[in-house]
């Protein structure tokens, strides 16, 4: 009965039902709380009488009576939502003394102190909350601490434990006086009235800013209300047979089937949480009170028995005795929630769909990427810290160029590669590198790309680190490093450490690589259980988006059923190869650009032939050559002249060519199939080496299957692919022909202009499959260009005009209905074509599951984003 009782108060009727010690109380439900917000704050008629009622059941319950001046029966009043809501209202305790009362508490108990001390805190609570005893001003002390600061130092003591009955009496005495000084008003000594007002407080901040904001930004909505649990307070303060402590029934860090948890002796339950003093660990509790430990450790079990979850729950001790305060599904790391789900089905507590449904789709990746060593980074110095782009943990030397990655990364040295920004001419450097440091672009910056495509560790637009290239030195705060020293980056965090930190590869990986038995892997067998479950149950296939053997190997061992995404280009800057795409750009006739393609031709099929041999007759998408040609060209004036020499023209011409094809907005220019359809030879080279490829591995002593898909990139015209496919399929009999082989292949089109997604209809006629390039898809659809709109996007995100960042979570509403058409409308002209997504939403899980929705064939996404991709599609299978 959550929605009526509030997650608390629902919870602690549970408990009660199943037989555990949950000190006797009542709710007063939401629908209460509505009623009081819609009613210039008044309660329903009746409710006085049924409150009354309520607590005459409880002095039964427990021999006390409220307001008694002998036996006082003592009062929680604690507000509790539907989802717990930080900004709500705070817990008022002890709710119930006066000054006569806690007379006849003290001699009840014969502990004079113990009384005072709950009086005290009751006033301090009481008067902050409802009376409202507070500074508004962050800066200055809080008016009770104040008035306590003072006492203790007067007495010369340090901790409030230090304090006798007499001195909190005086105490008591200056409290009351603060209050009336600040308010006006003199503080409750009738104990309904003190009842009313707190009911009152918590109803009332269910309407305060904060709430407000809160439910705002997590679309809570303002009629839910707050439910308030009054209930019998239990002390944990009255000695050392007493004491209150949080548990979880699991490990939340690694998920260990383990009792977790922390208490303290001799307190009330604040004291855990605000550190006033340090809690000991639970396992203590057996030493020092064994007979509540186990019961304890008895209540653990049948708490999970019972909710079928990690639970996080509050108890406190009275002398001796045990009471639960609350519990709760536990907030837990991505690799504990793995480990629980997976321990659970096990123990039969829930069933393999279950496991899948909950187990955060994120969370598998957790499972993926290299860690600090948890002992040395106790004694590592954090300089700063900046955008966790590529999760894991990397340590190596300084080097701000991609030349001296990759130099010293030959000799065996690790780097961590420094950089303001990177670009595709730093990829090699990137790939030699442990890590990516960048200090300016956010999450979809190159760096974060490539770095996501790979799986190597980054982190980026660390504002905080400046990155002197002349100097060859970057500094952060007072930390002032040089190329050479260790560094140390974490990107699941974004945290950066000065120093070498030693790290581990995953387990799962270790495994995948044959370098670990997957008997001596708790961790991958995990691993393998989760994603067999989740194969199981998706729809959605699952490819990747990669350029090389290495890249393909690892997804497919991670699950990949092909490539969706192959980018040629990335194959065009390594070693020669670069001077003769250069070549072939500032060729000023078609005779020498065939002349330089001529030389590119082995590369591509060699490249091609490794990766058709790699990913054994899986599908693998190609797109054919699509960035503006001048992220090719040479920027600096010692690399024009380098150029100038190999091809022996003088560096003028060379500055000339470049300056030519300067584009004010390459993003918009001269790219894509812009560029085959004006070089039809470079359309006509990319498609031969792919069937001679597919002829090599076809004909090969140990034939292996292939099945070559070819993607024209950027079509917003029917006639743009026209032409383009004409080439290819040109090319395609003629290969066939020269080689006397039949070669399986298709030919589609990237859907990544508005136009394309709208004209899909008659594309189709061309088009065999459709992959949409969601991310040129939401630029071109937002009109935002994805490395620019880091300085406008956190805005947008505060206004709520975006919820999310559209280029990591799609826009479902505007984006995605251009999906929904362009597969509606591809699908009425051919009627089994080919759907695909390969933007960088194809590993992000609530994209999956629109995409799913969608009706798409399958998500392509980067290498370590599969495992990812594919527990986020089984999710969406058994949601809908
Ligand atoms: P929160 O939602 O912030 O955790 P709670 O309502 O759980 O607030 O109350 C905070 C703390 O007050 C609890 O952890 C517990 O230690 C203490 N507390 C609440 N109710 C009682 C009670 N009936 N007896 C003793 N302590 C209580
Ligand atoms: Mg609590
Ligand atoms: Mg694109």
């Amino acid at each position: 009965m959550r929605e009526l009782l509030g997650g608390k108060g629902a919870n602690l009727a549970e408990m009660a039902r199943i037989g555990l010690p949950v000190p006797p109380g009542f709710t007063i439900t939401t629908d209460v709380c509505t009623y009081f917000t819609a009613n210039k704050k008044s309660f329903p008629s009746g409710m006085d009488k049924q409150v009354r009622q309520a607590v005459v059941t409880m002095e039964k319950q427990t021999g006390k009576k409220f307001g008694d001046l002998k036996n006082p029966l003592l009062l929680s009043i604690r507000s509790g939502a539907r989802d717990s809501m930080p900004g709500m209202m705070d817990t008022i305790l002890n709710l119930g003394l006066n000054d006569n009362s806690v007379k006849g508490l003290a001699e009840l108990t014969g502990n004079a102190r113990f009384a005072y001390d709950c009086y005290r805190r009751f006033i301090q609570m009481y008067g902050d909350v409802v009376m409202g005893v507070q500074s508004h001003d962050e800066h200055e002390e809080e008016p009770f601490e104040e008035v306590m600061a003072k006492l203790k130092k007067e007495r010369k003591v340090v901790e409030d434990n230090d304090l006798t009955a007499e001195d909190l009496q005086e105490l008591i005495k200056r409290y009351k006086t603060l209050v009336k000084k600040f308010t006006g008003k003199t503080f409750p000594e009738d104990v309904y009235e003190q009842l009313y007002g707190a009911v009152s407080a918590v109803f009332g901040s269910w309407d305060n800013e904060r709430a407000i904001i809160y439910r705002q930004k997590y679309n809570i909505p303002h009629e839910w209300g707050t439910a308030v649990n009054v209930q019998a307070m239990v002390f944990g303060n009255m000695g050392d047979t007493s004491a209150t402590g949080v548990a979880f029934t699991r490990d939340p860090a690694n998920g260990e089937k383990v009792f977790y948890g922390e208490y303290l002796i001799n307190a009330q339950g604040e004291d855990v949480v605000a550190g006033v003093r340090t809690p000991k660990p639970i396992a203590q509790l057996a030493d020092e009170m064994p007979k509540s430990h186990k019961e304890l450790d008895a209540v653990r079990k049948k708490l999970e028995r019972h909710f079928k979850d990690m639970q996080d729950f509050e108890f406190t001790i009275e002398d001796n005795k045990l009471y639960m305060l609350q519990t709760r599904n536990g907030k837990r790391t991505g690799l504990a929630a793995v480990r629980i789900a997976c321990e659970m089905v096990n123990e039969k507590l829930i069933n393999n769909k279950t496991a899948v449904s909950r187990i955060p789709a994120e969370s598998i990746s957790s499972l993926l990427v290299p860690v600090f060593d948890t002992t040395k980074l106790k004694n590592a110095k954090k300089i700063s810290t900046g955008l966790p782009a590529g999760p894991g943990a990397a340590t190596g030397k300084i080097v701000f160029s991609a030349a001296r990655a990759e130099e010293i990364s030959a000799k065996g040295i690790k780097a961590i590669l420094c950089r303001v920004e990177t670009s595709p001419e730093d990829l090699r450097g990137m790939i030699a590198s442990e890590g990516i440091l960048t200090s300016r672009g956010g999450v979809s910056s190159h760096a974060a790309l490539v770095a996501r495509q790979m799986g190597k560790v980054c982190v980026c637009g660390a504002n905080g680190v400046v990155i002197n290239y002349a100097r060859k030195t970057l500094s952060a705060g007072n930390a002032h490093l040089k190329e050479g020293d260790y560094i140390s980056i974490d990107g699941t965090t974004g945290d950066i450490f000065a120093g070498q930190v030693d790290t581990a590869p995953s387990e799962v990986n270790q495994v995948l690589a044959g370098k670990l038995k997957p008997a001596k892997s708790y961790t991958y067998q995990m691993f393998e259980t989760i994603m067999q479950w989740a194969d199981k149950y998706r729809k959605l296939g699952v490819r990747t988006n990669a350029d090389t053997p290495e890249q393909s190997q690892m997804a497919v061992a991670l699950g990949a059923e092909g490539i969706g995404l192959c980018r040629t280009e990335h194959m065009f800057f390594e070693g020669d190869r670069i001077n003769y795409m250069r070549q072939m750009i500032l060729a000023t006739n078609t005779k020498e650009r065939k002349a330089a393609l001529k030389k590119l031709l082995p590369y591509q099929r060699k490249d091609f032939t490794g990766l058709f041999k790699a990913m054994a007759g899986r599908p693998v998408t190609v797109r054919l050559l699509d960035p503006p040609l001048h992220e090719f060209l040479p920027h600096d004036d010692a690399t024009r002249r380098d150029l100038a020499e190999v091809l022996g023209v003088s560096p003028e011409i060379i500055s000339e060519r470049v300056k030519a094809l300067h584009e004010e907005n390459p993003m918009l220019g001269h790219r894509g199939c812009r560029l085959g359809i004006s070089y039809p030879e470079v359309t006509e080279m990319q498609a031969r080496a792919i069937f001679e490829a597919a002829a090599t591995v076809l004909k090969a002593k140990k034939p292996i299957d292939v099945f070559p898909e070819i993607m024209v990139p950027l079509v917003g015209f029917e006639k743009e692919l026209k032409l383009q496919v004409d080439v290819i399929h040109r090319v395609a009999s003629e290969v066939m022909e020269a080689k006397g082989v039949k070669i399986k292949y298709m030919v589609g089109t990237m859907i990544e202009i508005p136009r394309a997604a709208i004209r899909a209809e008659k594309i189709a006629e061309t088009a065999e499959f459709f992959s949409f390039g969601t991310n040129d898809l939401t630029q071109t659809t937002l009109g935002m260009s994805r490395d620019d709109s880091g300085t406008f996007l956190p805005l947008y995100k505060d206004l709520d005009i975006i919820p999310q960042n559209p280029f990591a979570t799609i826009d479902q509403a505007g984006v995605g209905e251009l999906v929904q058409i362009g597969a509606e409308r591809g699908r009425a002209t051919r009627k089994n074509i080919k759907l695909g997504i390969c933007g960088e939403h194809g590993g992000d899980p609530t994209s999956v599951k629109f995409f799913h929705k969608a009706g798409l064939n399958y998500v392509s996404c980067s290498p370590p984003r599969v495992p990812v991709a594919r527990l986020a599609a089984a999710q969406a299978a058994l949601e809908s």
